[in-house]
């Protein structure tokens, strides 16, 4: 008979008869649920949408503290927690984000249930670190629900920047612009019939127009959600976008204070400043490009400096 392997009798070595339990500790101190117990937390953004908080990680924290205590604990592993107190996580929190120490930020993760127009999705799903189950177009009829600015709120075409709008058109073109949703919206009722006639829904919601709902559970952790914000937050970032942004904001800021105060100070609210404008700055003097979108934010920093942008004088 051949010798076992050592790896065989090492296997061997394992009882098979559960002799090898897992073993469970608890808490010494009390722990409290983040979401104090809600299985839901909902804020309506838009006409139709809503962005709901469902579930997230750590969803216990122990009292007195908050989900940042996830980040800390992670990022004392080397150290050992000791007896730290709340300001103590703050300081080592705010230093974590401001050098960028990132990993233990992903440590804690957001699970949200979101309902948006299909533009905004297009523009929310190139963000790719996320998790994310959508409503299925081709398995269910698609509710009757579209997105419609008010005749107040419809955004001209800025004229510096192609991507984006700025004021307001005259009301009598927000008043076609306004039919004309109408007219697109319309088209559910064709929709419908076709597929009652037995259109495949997969090919009938074709001719649905991108203001239509969509809804889906998208999960990401804070890191990533913090990229996600700065990105979505920030004011170049279409309105119909960042009102969700921000209402996430809204939803994590009780769960993580201490790195939601970090994210703005550090992140949301800084600025980036190139070697050019800093040697402008420095110098006084013009920023060296003859690039007049770069020359125009450099102004634009400047300003929210205090500082007068230095012009050039021929
Ligand atoms: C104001 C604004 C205007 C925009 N305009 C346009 C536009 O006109 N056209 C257009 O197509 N897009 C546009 N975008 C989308 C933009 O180019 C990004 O795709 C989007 O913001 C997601 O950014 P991200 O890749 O950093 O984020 P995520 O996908 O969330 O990734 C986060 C980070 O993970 C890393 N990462 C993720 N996946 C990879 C990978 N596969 N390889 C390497 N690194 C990876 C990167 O470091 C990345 O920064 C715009 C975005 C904004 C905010």
């Amino acid at each position: 008979m051949a010798k076992p392997s050592s790896e065989a009798q090492a296997m061997s070595a394992v009882p098979m008869d559960g002799a090898v339990q897992a073993r469970s500790e608890f808490p010494e101190q009390p722990m409290v649920d983040v979401m104090s117990g809600a299985s839901r937390i909902t804020r309506q953004v838009l006409d139709h949408g809503f962005v709901a908080l469902v579930d997230c990680m750590p969803r216990l924290a122990p009292a007195g503290k908050t989900a940042d205590a996830a980040i800390v604990q992670a990022a004392r592993v080397s150290y050992g927690e000791g007896t730290k107190q709340v300001n103590e996580d703050r300081g080592l929190i705010r230093y974590l984000l401001r050098h960028r120490h990132t990993t233990p930020f992903e440590m804690v993760e957001f699970k949200f249930h979101i309902a948006m127009p299909m533009f905004v999705a297009r523009q929310w799903i190139r963000h790719r670190t996320a998790n994310v189950n959508e409503y299925s177009a081709r398995y269910s009829i698609v509710p009757d629900r579209f997105y419609r600015p008010t005749a107040e709120s419809v955004r001209a075409q800025s004229a510096s920047n192609r991507q984006g709008g700025d004021g307001l058109v005259d009301a009598g073109t927000a008043q076609d612009f306004l039919l004309l949703l109408d007219r697109a919206e319309a088209l559910y009722k064709d929709y419908m019939s076709l597929t009652e006639k037995g259109v495949a829904r997969e090919l009938a919601r074709a001719a649905l127009p991108v203001s239509v709902y969509t809804e889906w559970y998208w999960k990401c952790d804070l890191h990533n959600l913090f990229h996600f914000l700065s990105l979505r937050m920030d004011s170049h970032a279409q309105y119909e976008i960042r009102v969700f942004a921000e209402a996430m904001y809204e939803l994590i800021k009780p769960i993580v204070p201490l790195s939601c105060e970090a994210f703005v100070d550090y992140r949301l609210g800084a600025m980036h400043l190139t070697r050019l404008e800093i040697d402008a700055i420095r110098a006084g003097v013009p920023i060296a490009t003859t690039n007049k979108r770069e020359i125009a934010e450099f102004e634009e920093k400047c300003l929210r400096l205090g500082i007068t942008p230095p012009r050039d004088a021929r």
